[in-house]
């Protein structure tokens, strides 16, 4: 009796993991399908300089316009892609989809960088730089200095010695890179003069953290002054409130992206957004100036 319990067990835990199975295999071919019928876009959120108001760029975060279930963030569908065959094909789209919003930002006048996310997998990709080379050379009108691409501490570090080749090589192409989430990994101070990069991205959980936690504000001003100490940009991430913005440039940092500012948005409205842009008045009074 004992016997057939346990092989009843064993039934049942391979009808459960069959069933999750298929269930993975059927999200995979929602998401190729998806990708087949142009249902994702990018948002492009704003990068600006908080003392005068400047926009120096945009993030590109990928949206899923899904058919019956309306707008779905990131978070609720790249980890079923993470680790999958489609994940190489879904960065490039991202990286294409970027470039063909960058052509339409020239057309509308607009000269303004955008950045894109780069996931560690698509990073490891043995052709990677080689792969970005040629997109970049489809789109002529594109200068590289207008494409960063954000990639995270983790990423970085997975192949250290690979990762570095291929970033200096999108780098003397001129492509900018950006180290993102910084402070949640486990980079180490060496590896990161070592990694050939232009910004270092202050996580939003320090941001959010730094009015009422000492802790969270004495990382702030580590990543600032590391970044100053090491010749890299700065910008903080997730600002929410004017309050934070104005500790930020009183931290050094100057430029941000965050809520305050604006959301992110479909390239229509990024267009409109920046012929109307006034920065809050409260973040003219702080000088930028010795700041990176
Ligand atoms: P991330 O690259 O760190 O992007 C910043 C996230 O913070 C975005 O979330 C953005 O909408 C959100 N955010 C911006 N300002 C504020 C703020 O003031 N307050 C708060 N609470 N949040 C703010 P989103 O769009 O949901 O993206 C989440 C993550 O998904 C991104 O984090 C990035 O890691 C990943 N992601 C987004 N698009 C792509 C993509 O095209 N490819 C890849 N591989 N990853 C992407
Ligand atoms: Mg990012
Ligand atoms: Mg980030
Ligand atoms: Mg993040």
């Amino acid at each position: 009796a004992a016997k057939q319990a346990g092989r009843n067990r064993f039934h049942q835990f391979d009808a459960a993991q069959e069933r999750a199975q298929r269930e993975q295999r059927e999200q995979g071919l929602r998401l190729r399908e998806a990708l087949v019928q142009a249902q994702f876009v990018l948002f492009l959120q704003p990068k600006v300089v908080m003392q005068t108001g400047q926009v120096i760029g945009a993030e590109a975060l990928v949206r899923w316009q899904h058919p019956e279930r309306g707008l779905l963030p990131p978070g609720a569908f790249l980890p079923l892609l993470d680790g999958t065959e489609l994940e190489i094909d879904f960065g490039q789209w991202v990286v294409e989809a970027a470039l063909a919003q960058l052509e339409q930002l020239l057309d509308a006048g607009l000269n303004l960088p955008v950045s894109v996310n780069i996931s560690a997998q698509h990073l490891q990709h043995p052709d990677f730089a080689g792969w970005m080379v040629q997109c970049l050379a489809r789109h002529p009108r594109v200068a590289p200095r207008l494409l960063e691409l954000e990639i995270t501490e983790s990423a970085a570090l997975y192949d250290l010695t690979a990762v570095t080749e291929t970033l200096a090589t999108l780098r003397a192409l001129g492509v900018a890179i950006s180290l993102d989430d910084f402070g949640t990994g486990y980079s180490s101070l060496t590896y990161l003069r070592r990694l050939p990069m232009d910004t270092l991205k202050i996580d939003q959980s320090f941001v959010q953290g730094m009015m009422a936690d000492p802790g969270d504000r004495a990382i702030v001003q580590g990543v600032i002054g590391l970044a100053q100490s090491f010749g890299y940009q700065v910008i903080a991430e997730g600002v929410e409130t004017i309050e934070q913005g104005q500790l930020l440039q009183q931290l050094g940092c100057a430029q941000a992206q965050g809520y305050c500012i604006a959301r992110p948005m479909p390239l229509g409205a990024f267009i409109d957004w920046s012929r109307h842009w006034q920065q809050p008045t409260a973040w003219q009074h702080f000088p930028s100036e010795g700041y990176s």
